[in-house]
């Protein structure tokens, strides 16, 4: 190849704009032309999102102008929505463009996975974007606004948040710690709010350290939540949930993180993928193009025990720097680096002031993990956009 590499990153969550960060930083003037493409001309940090969503902090606190974190002498960054990727020919075709790569990194992050429950895609809403979450926030104060002219229809005001893992548990705790702030608003009695949260697995938080999951459950309860837990749902309706035992909830909110699978994208693009997501090679590769990277939500990395880890921030941001490290490689010629994943540990928050984790071989809980809850949050800002951005965001 003599004319200079092009490199085209799709989406800019936390694999795409830190590898675009990273290929910033370690490549040489006109070693490769590289163009970031996303939706939106703002990153949003999604580990964040349960707060907005829930209404206890602002939408813009969530999210950060790409233009800040890039340099726009050494990354192209084009809003647009990818409408399609053609592998064999190396072209991504963008709603309003078409763009030509030698080296592509997707990054396009995941949808929610409905396992075929009916009436989920259409009756509930999903936390994954600032939109969404601002749908969410505005939604749940028009059930209060809707009770008040309609006092008898308590089922306005029960919130069902299908999913008792990670997000469903930070969700939870939010809107557990937002509810005494909008019944005062509202004048509406505290007792005829029900916020209920429903997951099929034997166990809230499935996988986390047993003593640290009972620890939540007790929180939550105490802030108001009640669990039903080892429950499947059923059938999601326009206005209840039917769940398995043959319960229906009445309710006016369906809030589903029950799950998630790769985008779409992938799979209408011909790459062989589970529930979406693709298996990548050690050096995070596609199994049928070698210049095809894939990160994050859209990608599968096994552990030693041929497990996929679970999709998180944390495995996207190491993956985006594996990444890099390889495309410049491959540039130069120069060996390529396996992917390794580092646990660096867990927090889930559980609202104001409350979380559980587990750091290296410690159990933290209480006041202890929501200060390291903030310290993640705060490390990740660094990563990003260095000190400027931890003054400016860093109150997350
Ligand atoms: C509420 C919540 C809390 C979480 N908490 C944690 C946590 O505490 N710790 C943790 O490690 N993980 C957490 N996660 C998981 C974590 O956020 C994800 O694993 C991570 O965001 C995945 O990063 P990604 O780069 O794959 O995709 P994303 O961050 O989802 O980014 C995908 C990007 O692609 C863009 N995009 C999508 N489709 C298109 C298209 N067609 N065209 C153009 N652009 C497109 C999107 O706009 C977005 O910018 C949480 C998730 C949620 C929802």
């Amino acid at each position: 190849m003599n004319r200079i590499p092009r490199i085209v990153i799709l989406g800019a969550g936390y694999g795409g704009v830190v590898t675009a960060i990273r290929l910033q930083k370690q490549l040489n003037y006109n070693e490769a032309d590289v163009t970031l493409v996303n939706k939106h001309d703002y990153h949003y940090i999604t580990t964040h999102l349960h707060m907005p969503a829930a209404g206890t902090d602002k939408p813009e606190n969530a999210r950060v102008d790409i233009l800040r974190l890039i340099d726009e002498f050494k990354v192209d960054f084009v809003k647009s929505t990818v409408v399609q990727i053609k592998p064999h020919d190396r072209k991504v075709i963008l709603e309003d463009s078409t763009l030509s790569y030698d080296y592509l990194v997707i990054g396009l992050g995941g949808e929610p996975e409905t396992f075929g429950i009916p009436g989920l895609k259409d009756n509930a809403l999903s936390i994954r974007s600032i939109n969404s979450v601002r749908h969410i926030r505005e939604h749940i104060e028009y059930q209060f606004a809707k009770f008040k002219q309609e006092p008898h229809r308590k089922d306005y005001l029960t919130f069902v948040v299908g999913g008792a893992g990670f997000t469903g548990i930070e969700f939870v705790g939010e809107l557990a710690d937002r509810m005494p702030k909008l019944c005062k608003e509202f004048d509406v009695d505290p007792s005829i709010v029900q916020i209920i949260n429903v997951e099929a697995a034997p166990t809230a938080l499935p996988g986390f350290d047993s003593e640290l999951v009972e620890y939540a459950v007790n929180v939550l309860k105490e802030k108001g939540v009640t669990f039903k837990i080892a429950t499947a749902i059923k059938e999601c309706r326009q206005d209840s949930v039917l769940l398995a035992t043959g319960e229906e909830i009445k309710t006016g909110t369906i809030v589903w993180t029950g799950g998630i699978r790769g985008n779409r994208l992938l799979e209408e693009a011909g790459f062989e993928t589970s529930r979406g997501r693709v298996i990548v090679d050690e050096y995070l590769r596609t199994k049928e193009y070698d210049n095809v990277y894939v990160l994050g939500d859209c990608s599968i990395v096994l552990n030693e025990e041929g497990k996929p880890y679970p999709p998180t921030a944390q495995i996207s941001i190491q993956q985006a720097e594996t990444c890099s490290h390889n495309l410049v490689a491959t540039i130069r010629n120069t060996p390529l680096k396996s992917f390794k994943f580092h646990n660096k540990g867990v927090v889930a928050s559980l609202g104001r002031g409350e979380a559980i984790g587990v750091v290296g071989k410690y159990k933290i809980k209480g006041f202890t993990a929501a200060k390291m809850k903030r310290l993640v949050d705060i490390r990740y800002l660094f990563i990003i956009g260095g000190i400027p951005l931890v003054l400016r965001k860093g109150r997350l």
